[in-house]
């Protein structure tokens, strides 16, 4: 579904990432770990069309999208959950959905079905819909954050650390969410510094370090490999 090949990201002369392979099957959740500054963040930059690869190519069901703008790359089936959930704080929950949503903009029936969606993921959304988007707590905002995405009926979602700052308890609920979003057929790029929880919950995973991937496999294959033990599971 995605394929990055050989993809160079830098930030004037910082290199972030340098020749990037990698793949994404339908249906998937893929996952993505390595170490703080490693280029994870990058890498989801870079397939929305946020950070400006200079060299390699990224493909999404085979179509060249790494010169389109963001906007286009949203509107191919694309969504990000960025790091630090970027919702408006001055929004109700409700409008956050809405702004998600503009796609279908003027399309109320859409808006409505996309709405109900939202809230069976996450029952919660409902309940807060009238709150004040800044007063939610860490895990509503996360919720609101990927419920956001989901309004923009993406194919395949890339998530950056959705566990980050969250309660054991939260993350559960969040993961648990993920896996349904997953089921009903949607593809997810996850990127997490929490490896041991990413890689219990994705089929495939890649390793960066230092802009570069290390290794890559079967998750359950990594997860038993000493040298991710030693360094990402803590072991
Ligand atoms: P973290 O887990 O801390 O978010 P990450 O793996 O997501 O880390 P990136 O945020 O992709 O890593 O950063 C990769 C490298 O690029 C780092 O050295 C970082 O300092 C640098 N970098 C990231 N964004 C910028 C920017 N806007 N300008 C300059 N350098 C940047």
């Amino acid at each position: 579904m995605l394929t990055l090949k050989g993809i160079s990201t830098s930030y004037g002369a910082i290199k972030a990432l340098t020749d990037i392979d990698l793949t994404v099957g339908k249906g998937q959740i893929v996952t993505l770990i390595g170490a703080n500054g490693a280029g994870k963040s990058t890498t989801l930059r870079s397939i929305m069309g946020l950070a400006h690869p200079h060299a390699g190519e990224i493909l999404f069901e085979g179509k060249v999208i790494n010169r389109l703008p963001t906007h286009k790359i949203v509107g191919l089936g694309i969504a990000l959950v960025p790091e630090g959930r970027a919702i408006f704080a001055n929004l109700t929950v409700l409008e956050n959905l809405e702004l998600g949503g503009y796609l279908n903009k003027g399309n109320s029936g859409i808006l409505k079905a996309d709405l109900e969606h939202v809230y069976s993921v996450f029952p919660r959304l409902q309940e807060r819909h009238a709150q004040m988007s800044g007063t939610l707590s860490g895990g509503e905002q996360q919720m609101l954050a990927i419920g956001r995405a989901m309004m923009a009926h993406p194919r395949l979602l890339l998530l950056d650390e959705p566990s980050l700052g969250l309660a054991p308890l939260m993350v559960q609920t969040i993961f648990e969410a993920i896996a349904k979003i997953n089921r009903e057929g949607t593809t997810i790029l996850l990127v997490e510094q929490n490896a041991n929880l990413a890689l219990r919950k994705s089929q495939m995973a890649y390793v960066l370090e230092t802009g570069r991937i290390i290794m890559q496999g079967p998750s359950s294959e990594l997860a038993a490999d000493p040298k991710v033990k030693s360094a990402y599971l803590g072991e």
